[in-house]
């Protein structure tokens, strides 16, 4: 059940089937309902409780719906290992109670149908792929900078796994000369996350990211950390198109002071037109605007009634 399909398929999906999308988040659940050509009809939002009843809220809302895939992008760690005894599981996360949660069994208890499964960064990746900023590209980031630091990566049209599943929110990062803030990651402490998620912002500050005005250094601070992730992620994974989004990232001025830090960084070594002239083009917002998330886990839905119709296909013909 990995992207075995194309985007074009998807692109050409109409308006029916009704598919069903949760982008869920470790403060908010998004429920939504749409079609594969991307349209989300109808949505609920809800604050992330205990996991059984955010669950049982969230499959009501899907109740006579008649849904015919559901797509997923979760917080995470998950489980995305195809036969893993925990596939679908939350893993090791600190949330209380979700460690060891079996999400998709959940929604699997009240719905018998296909499945898409991924972070909730993946799935933005995938929403922007699809049907965003990187549509028509093989190879893009997608960066939520929120409540925690995320990183979504699909590279040669796949949405990345490997091992578990990247965690680039969590890369170490060189800190900044005139910074003494410890981090606060829980893990790391002065992690990328830990330096420049929302709440780092306002314990570095003591004050709402949104109070801090556009000339505080606190966006300088914050822009050497974001360039540093980005420019490592353009030497790791040369992606076709960087896109940063999330809370943070509403700082509209953010955006230039990480271009710019991205482009002194690599000093001209990556040798491509997308890092100079149209770098305004290539480190970009989320084309999806606050809807990479949920359209993400929609296109993960669509994907997942295809892949499902074409083994149901293939087993006919056998
Ligand atoms: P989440 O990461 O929980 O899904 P967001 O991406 O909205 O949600 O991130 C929320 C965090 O982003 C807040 O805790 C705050 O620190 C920061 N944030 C939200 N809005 C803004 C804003 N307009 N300017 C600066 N920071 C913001
Ligand atoms: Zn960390």
């Amino acid at each position: 059940m990995q992207d075995d399909l194309s985007r074009t398929d998807l692109g050409k999906g109409g308006r029916t089937p009704t598919i069903g999308a949760i982008e869920a988040g470790g403060t908010k659940f998004v429920c939504g309902i749409g079609y594969a050509d991307g349209t989300i009809v109808d949505r609920i939002s809800f604050p992330t409780g205990a996991p059984e009843t955010t669950l049982r809220r969230a499959a009501d809302y899907f109740a006579d719906r008649n849904v015919q895939a559901i797509g997923v992008g979760s917080f995470g760690p998950i489980d995305l290992r195809p036969g893993s005894e925990t596939y679908g599981f939350v893993t090791t996360t600190p949330k209380p109670g979700w460690s060891g949660f079996d999400f998709l069994g959940a929604l699997r208890r009240r719905f018998d149908v296909p499945y898409g499964w991924d972070t909730d960064v993946n799935a933005a990746a995938y929403g922007e792929a699809i049907w965003g900023a990187a549509a028509g590209l093989d190879d893009c980031v997608y960066y939520t900078i929120g409540t925690g630091v995320g990183i979504g990566v699909y590279a040669g049209g796949r949405l990345l796994h490997g091992l578990l599943h990247p965690e680039g929110g969590h890369m170490p990062v060189r800190r900044h000369p005139g910074d003494g803030f410890a981090g606060r990651c829980p893990y790391h402490g002065d992690c990328l996350e830990g330096m420049a998620s929302g709440p780092a912002i306002e314990d570095r500050w003591g004050v709402k990211a949104h109070e801090l005005a556009p000339d505080h250094p606190a966006w300088e601070i914050e822009a050497h950390y974001l360039a540093q992730s980005v420019a490592t992620a353009i030497l790791l994974l040369s992606p076709r198109k960087v896109i940063l989004g999330g809370g943070v990232m509403q700082q509209k001025h953010l955006l230039p002071l990480i271009r710019s830090g991205v482009a002194k960084l690599l000093n001209g070594y990556v040798a491509a037109p997308e890092l100079g002239a149209g770098l305004d083009d290539y480190i970009v917002e989320p084309g999806l605007g606050t809807e990479s998330g949920l359209k993400g886990a929609l296109a993960l839905g669509v994907r997942a009634l295809e892949s499902a119709k074409k083994q149901a296909a293939e087993a006919g013909i056998r």
